[in-house]
């Protein structure tokens, strides 16, 4: 497969045609964002991280019947993916509360949701990705009703496989952000990464996080955190 011209740059991933029309050549970046790309800073090591955590993680969500955009890795840093064309929306799923819903609806963090809460975003960093419901979504053409059902139903199904996997490492899956396309043929297929930028991942003796908070909050280094993801994950290779 051959590499081609830069396709978009964003503040985590570098996407790149490549010679199958139908395929994304993504390469990881060192860079951490907070607050929709206000602090900015570059963190060696955390490119290759995120991608052989969301590498590992999409191949595990197969092997439960649960396909992805992923098609293989093919470095530390690098992966291809199927390309797709991509709904405007971030999905979150909610198990306990945290973040926007806490400050939002004055909830403390920490309490066990009775049920997974799906969310949805407009993905649209000048507007700072507001919240969005499904009219909106409707009334501004960003998907179908029957698209924003699907999507519903494929976020609660990549929740269940999660949780079971997390629990299996003694982490507790809090909540997490998706996003989903439209391929060649139009079906919707779960796309970008699930790496701990894009899940709350609380250690389940501790509490202690293992995510994109300890840099949101700054509290620690990332570095040694997403290892240890990496390490729960993938305890074979662990370092
Ligand atoms: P951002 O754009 O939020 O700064 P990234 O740096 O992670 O985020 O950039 C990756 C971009 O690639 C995102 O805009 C995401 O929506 C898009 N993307 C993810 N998966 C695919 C895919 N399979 N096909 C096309 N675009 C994708
Ligand atoms: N999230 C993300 N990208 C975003 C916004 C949120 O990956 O642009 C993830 C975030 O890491 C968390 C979940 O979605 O796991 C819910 O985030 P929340 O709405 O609480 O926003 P925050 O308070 O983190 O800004």
């Amino acid at each position: 497969m051959i590499k081609g011209q830069l396709l978009y740059e964003g503040k985590a991933k570098a996407l790149y045609t490549t010679s199958d029309k139908d395929q994304l050549w993504v390469e990881y970046k060192d860079q951490a964002t907070a607050g929709n790309g206000e602090r900015k800073e570059t963190i060696a090591g955390k490119g290759q991280l995120n991608n052989q955590i969301t590498s590992t993680v999409f191949e595990y969500l197969l092997s439960e019947g649960i396909p992805s955009h992923f098609v293989k890795k093919l470095s530390d840093t690098e992966q291809v993916i199927k390309k797709v064309d991509m709904f405007s929306l971030e999905v979150v799923v909610r198990n306990v509360t945290a973040g926007s819903f806490s400050r939002r609806l004055g909830v403390e963090e920490g309490t066990q949701l009775d049920f997974p809460v799906v969310e949805f975003y407009l993905k649209e960093d000048e507007l700072n990705d507001p919240f969005i419901n499904e009219d909106h979504i409707k009334v501004l053409k960003l998907a179908t009703d029957s698209e924003v059902s699907e999507l519903k139903e494929k976020a609660l199904e990549v929740n269940g496989a999660l949780k079971k996997l997390f629990d299996s490492i003694g982490i507790t899956l809090i909540d997490f952000k998706l996003e989903f396309g439209k391929d060649s043929e139009g079906a919707i297929l779960l796309a970008d990464e699930i790496s701990p930028d894009t899940c709350r991942l609380w250690e389940k003796n501790t509490n202690n996080r293992l995510d994109k908070d300890v840099f949101r909050q700054q509290t620690g280094d990332i570095v040694p955190v997403y290892q240890e993801v990496l390490n729960r994950l993938t305890p074979s290779h662990a370092r």
